[in-house]
């Protein structure tokens, strides 16, 4: 019997105030039954860790909120979008990315290697450099990218790149954390000396599963970055919200943006 499951038997035959004094104070549990976007089962959303944006699990397929509210804009705006061709950066292991792969037929995902040759494929993926991309213009109907837009070093760049690659009323879907909220985006690091990151403020990196130095934080976002994405890319960006338990969906920055090519 793990220790969980043993506090569950317990619970019911103590008092709250009993259950508090032999619980570890940072103990932390939270669960609901609800409805999977990504694997599509009816699943048990759980999570150990008062952070639930990395932490509340799918039962099934793992998946974590963000990745689940990401397939839920993708349906709620591009039904179709099994048939479309779609590249998406930098993709993770499960998730909303195994679904895509699985699911879209012309599903391209790349990841950045900086020392091997850009266009050619790596490890499964297509090396590519979001800010310079070998693909042509106007070949994708989206593009997807998961907390990403918040390691690039010029996202004006970035942005520009995407649009060019997407085709006419194509879009860019993807989360990344908006932290500043209604604060002005900041530079959180630049380009340094042999492309090691300059920190302008406390240094950050995110895990990374191609990079065991994990990638350095070079935006802190806030909800600005829209103006900031039409001004280098023309696109109109829209910030969608939903705090949804019976799809596992409540999390702290949680929102998902879709820029619109006109
Ligand atoms: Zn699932």
């Amino acid at each position: 019997m793990t220790i969980i499951n043993f506090f569950r038997k317990v619970k019911d035959k103590i008092s709250k105030t009993a259950l508090a004094s032999v619980l570890p104070s940072n103990f932390f549990y939270f669960s609901h039954k609800g409805f999977c976007p990504c694997c599509e089962h009816d699943v048990v959303f759980r999570s150990h860790n008062s952070w639930l944006r990395d932490n509340f699990l799918c039962s099934n397929c793992g998946s974590i909120p963000r990745e689940r509210f990401l397939i839920i804009v993708l349906e709620k705006y591009y039904p179709e979008w099994r048939t479309f061709h779609i590249h998406e950066s930098s993709p993770g292991d499960r998730g909303t990315s195994l679904k895509l792969k699985k699911e879209c037929e012309h599903y391209v995902s790349s990841q950045y290697y900086p020392n091997e040759k850009f266009g050619s494929n790596v490890c499964g993926h297509r090396n590519e450099d979001l800010e310079n991309q070998t693909f042509d213009n106007e070949v994708f109907d989206i593009v997807i990218t998961q907390d990403v837009m918040e390691h690039v070093y010029n996202p004006e760049k970035a942005f520009k790149e995407i649009s060019r690659t997407l085709k006419k009323n194509g879009a860019h879907i993807f989360t990344v954390p908006l932290v500043n909220k209604f604060k002005s985006s900041e530079v959180w690091a630049t380009k340094g000396y042999d492309n090691r990151p300059f920190f302008q403020k406390t240094p950050e990196f995110h895990l990374n599963p191609v990079d065991s130095e994990g990638s350095p934080v070079t935006m802190h976002w806030g909800y600005d970055i829209v103006d900031f994405i039409k001004a280098s890319s023309g696109m109109d960006t829209t910030i969608e919200y939903l705090n949804d338990l019976n799809f596992g969906i409540r999390a702290e920055f949680i929102e998902v943006l879709v820029s619109r090519k006109p």
